[in-house]
């Protein structure tokens, strides 16, 4: 399976590039960047810090897709919807794991769907995927009982907040509770804001260093409290997940799926 990364000079675009040269069965075919970065016509490879690859980073996806059976995107929303529409053009495979998408731009990406198969998830690690599971069954086990707070912590780079990690966290606990999380979701406490509703998730972040992301759920009771954490040492397994996406995705219809999917958790 030909394999091209668009965002490929990014943090995740490197790690990615190590990700696919592990894995069995996939070729790196292209690498994109935005028009005017600094290491366009580089190679890629020597960008990532994984020797030469024979592989120059490119501005144009459309020629890169050419060669390429999937695209690995790890790049923002707006960007992201730019390269569904030529993957959709051209009839490829996506796998992103952009994150920030409002609910408007995710519907883009669902009619995006209906034409290729579509891997999109804020979080493709399996840990994490496993936590949502966990999330899911804590949830229907304590009920209304237990308040719930989401605290995420992340890099002093990170462009959104909170996390689409901690969003879906928050929602997985909300669908399984019967809530809508827009609803209930607060992001905000200051002053005198009263009590806290039973109904409510507090959503909170802290954003410092290089801390590559850490989650936990509070499910906050009477005299006790269960935490549920996720912590990342590096960015590898994201990108391992991801290359696992693109596996899984090489036989399926056109679809919107996501890790749970990818790792039959549903
Ligand atoms: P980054 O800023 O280091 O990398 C993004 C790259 O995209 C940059 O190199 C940038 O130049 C490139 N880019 C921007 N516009 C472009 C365009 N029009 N065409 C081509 N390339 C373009 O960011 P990062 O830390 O690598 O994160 C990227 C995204 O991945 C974010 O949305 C982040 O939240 C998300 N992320 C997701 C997961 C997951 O598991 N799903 C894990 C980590 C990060």
């Amino acid at each position: 399976m030909n394999v091209a990364i668009v965002g490929a000079a990014g943090r995740m675009g490197g790690r990615l590039i190590h990700a696919v040269l592990e894995a069995e069965g996939l070729k790196l075919t292209g690498a994109v960047e935005r028009p005017g970065h600094p290491q366009i016509g580089m190679d890629a490879g020597l960008v990532a810090g994984a020797g030469e690859l024979g592989v120059k980073i490119n501005d144009n996806l459309a020629v890169v897709m050419a060669d390429a059976d999937v695209l690995i995107d790890f790049t923002f929303p707006d960007v992201t919807l730019q390269n569904l529409a030529v993957c959709a053009e051209l009839g490829k495979l996506v796998v992103s794991g952009s994150t920030g998408f409002t609910p408007e731009q995710r519907a883009a990406v669902a009619k995006f769907a209906e034409k290729i198969p579509v891997v999109l998830a804020p979080n493709m690690s399996v840990g994490v995927n496993a936590c949502f599971k966990l999330l899911k069954e804590a949830a229907r086990i304590l009920g209304d009982e237990f308040d719930v707070e989401v605290v995420e912590l992340h890099h002093n780079k990170k462009k959104d907040a909170p996390s689409g990690t901690a969003v879906r966290m928050g929602e997985v606990v909300a669908e399984t509770l019967g809530r809508d999380y827009h609803q209930v979701a607060n992001y905000h406490r200051e002053g005198m804001c009263g009590e806290r509703s039973k109904q409510e998730i507090g959503m909170q972040t802290v954003r410092g260093g290089d801390i590559v992301g850490e989650h936990t759920v509070y499910f906050i009771g009477m005299g006790e409290r269960i935490e549920i954490s996720h912590r990342a040492m590096s960015r590898d397994m994201f990108a391992r997940g991801a290359v696992r996406a693109c596996q899984w995705l090489q036989d399926k219809s056109p679809g919107l799926y996501d890790m749970q999917d990818v790792l039959e958790l549903k």
